[in-house]
């Protein structure tokens, strides 16, 4: 439903969570801080470099947007958002936290799909 990937399109995050390191992953292996069966976060270093609190989570199978991805995927999905939340509010000390999620063009999504952004956001730093 409602997707647009091209074909043959070859998912970064997929790639990274299979073990895959190449310029197409945007992150490394070391970047991973949680891994279970279900779902994987890991530092996103590639988007905006000078906010170190910021954490992407995607599950372990690839949906293209939110309108694909099953229940059982999302409910640890968005428990490990939570507890990211909870964790840059503490080491940074930060004044809020941002989460988002992208669907389609217009919902300024562009390939990689299917990712959850966890970010501290304080006067110091940005999120976008
Ligand atoms: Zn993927």
């Amino acid at each position: 439903m409602y997707n647009h990937a091209p074909e043959n399109y070859l998912c970064p995050f997929c790639l990274l969570i299979r073990g895959i390191e190449n310029a197409h992953t945007y992150a490394m292996h070391t970047d991973i801080v949680h891994h279970t069966p279900t779902v994987t976060a890991f530092i996103g270093s590639h988007q905006w470099p000078n906010n170190h609190g910021n954490v992407i989570v995607v599950p372990n199978e690839h949906f293209e947007n939110i309108s694909d991805l099953p229940l059982h995927f999302a409910s640890p999905l968005h428990e490990l958002v939570k507890t990211l939340a909870l964790a840059l509010k503490t080491v940074y000390a930060c004044e809020g936290i941002s989460t988002r999620q992208h669907n389609e063009p217009a919902g300024t999504e562009r390939p990689p799909p299917e990712s959850w952004w966890v970010q501290k956001v304080s006067a110091d730093s940005t999120a976008d």
